[in-house]
């Protein structure tokens, strides 16, 4: 991914960008009076309406289910797509989410995921913009756990 890149994220609060290499970082909401975790974040907790803290849910989780989308895509998204829920690791939370689009054969429940940001599709004026995804991960990283 080019970070020197300009072009700004789909939605602002959904993910944070670490300088040099590190990895992204999926923002959500924490609830502390009902110890709740939300994606994405919500301005109060729509369990007990307490506000929601950001709150960093990581970059690593596992493919849970998948779908591939093969209509017209949205908003200039590849032609086809993949969206799944993938699991995160540590939050619990099992979310909704667009899956690398250069990796669809390689979709699988259980598939090891990391979360990367790049330029993917635009938004509803045309303009490119960021978005976060999951993308498998490499083979060279998956190793002994
Ligand atoms: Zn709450």
């Amino acid at each position: 991914m080019n970070r020197e890149t300009e072009i700004p994220p789909i939605a602002p609060g959904l993910f944070s960008l670490p300088p040099g290499q590190g990895e992204p970082n999926l923002l959500g909401g924490y609830c502390a009076a009902c110890d709740r975790r939300f994606f994405p974040r919500p301005k109060y907790c729509p369990v007990c309406l307490e506000p929601a803290s950001e709150e960093g849910l990581g970059s690593r989780g596992t493919l849970y289910s998948y779908t591939v989308v093969r209509t017209r895509p949205p908003l200039g998204l590849p032609q086809p797509y993949g969206v799944g829920y993938v699991d995160l690791a540590g939050s619990g939370l099992r979310i909704f989410c667009l899956l690398d689009p250069d990796a669809i054969e390689r979709y699988r429940i259980g598939l090891p995921v990391r979360l990367a940001v790049d330029v993917l599709g635009h938004d509803g004026r045309g303009a490119p913009r960021l978005r976060p995804y999951f993308t498998p991960v490499g083979q060279e990283e998956e190793g002994p756990q």
